[in-house]
């Protein structure tokens, strides 16, 4: 299975910079590299029609993810993106459920799921992430916390709908804080996972990959990328820096 890398940029970069750091990745990348993996760039909503243009334009091989989707299709609410837009810009992935968007603008599975719906309807593919704090890590509940995450967020979806999905691990102790969970942890996680989505109506081993986020690094990213059980990573820091993105990229043993 091609292994997938997505560097998430969060707030950062004006659509200037953005175009400016997509062509320093995309120069300093190996030939034909996007045969052997896939290669997901997800920027601020104002900067995807500028990077689009210039994928189209200069045939990238690099793809594009919102960082964030609106529950809704369409009509009165303001200040949100539809999954419909968005497909218009021709993204292929949409993150959803990102922690800090659980944790800082207060989402909750339901609208998660919503979310992931939109998405799906129109055939974009999720980037679900789910994860535990340090309090359910720390008190041992952690498999509870993230078996919750994963019915209600995924609830309702059917096979005929789900052409891909990529599920992706980000405890939230590791995101942004430089401490990368071990191998142990995460392969323990996804396992873990793997089983109840193996019981899900919407199951396709082929269709759905398992990937890691939470402080990627040059130094992590070989020993991770090369887990035959992880499918990936999510790379939110180390990847505003070309350089550090484009060696991640290299650590996988092709
Ligand atoms: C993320 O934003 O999903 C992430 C994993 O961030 P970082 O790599 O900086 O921990």
């Amino acid at each position: 299975m091609k292994k997938i890398i997505i560097g998430n940029w969060k707030l950062n970069l004006d659509h200037l910079e953005a175009i400016q750091l997509l062509q320093k990745i995309n120069y300093s990348l190996p030939d034909n590299i996007e045969d052997k993996i896939e290669i997901i760039l997800s920027p601020s909503f104002t900067s995807i029609r500028s990077l689009q243009t210039v994928i189209s334009s200069d045939k990238l091989k690099i793809k594009l993810s919102s960082q964030n989707v609106s529950q809704f299709s369409s009509g009165a609410y303001t200040g949100e993106v539809s999954a419909t837009q968005l497909k218009k810009l021709e993204i292929d992935y949409g993150i959803v459920g990102h922690s800090e968007r659980r944790t800082l603008f207060n989402e909750i599975d339901l609208v998660i799921n919503d979310k992931v719906n939109r998405l799906i309807e129109n055939d974009i593919v999720p980037v679900f992430c789910f994860g535990e704090r340090i309090e359910e890590r720390k008190s041992g509940s952690y498999f509870n916390f993230i078996e919750n995450q994963i019915n209600e967020g995924l609830k309702g979806l059917r096979k005929d709908k789900v052409n891909k999905l990529v599920v992706a691990y980000e405890p939230i102790w590791a995101i942004g804080t430089g401490e990368v969970a071990s191998l142990e942890n995460i392969v323990e996680v996804l396992d873990f996972v793997k089983n109840i989505i193996s019981k899900k109506p919407f199951f396709n081993e082929d269709n759905i990959k398992f990937i890691y986020g939470g402080s990627v690094s040059p130094d992590n990213a070989q020993e991770i990328l090369n887990s035959k059980i992880i499918d990936g990573v999510l790379v939110g820091g180390a990847s505003l820096d070309a350089t550090k993105f484009v060696d991640i990229i290299k650590a996988v043993e092709l």
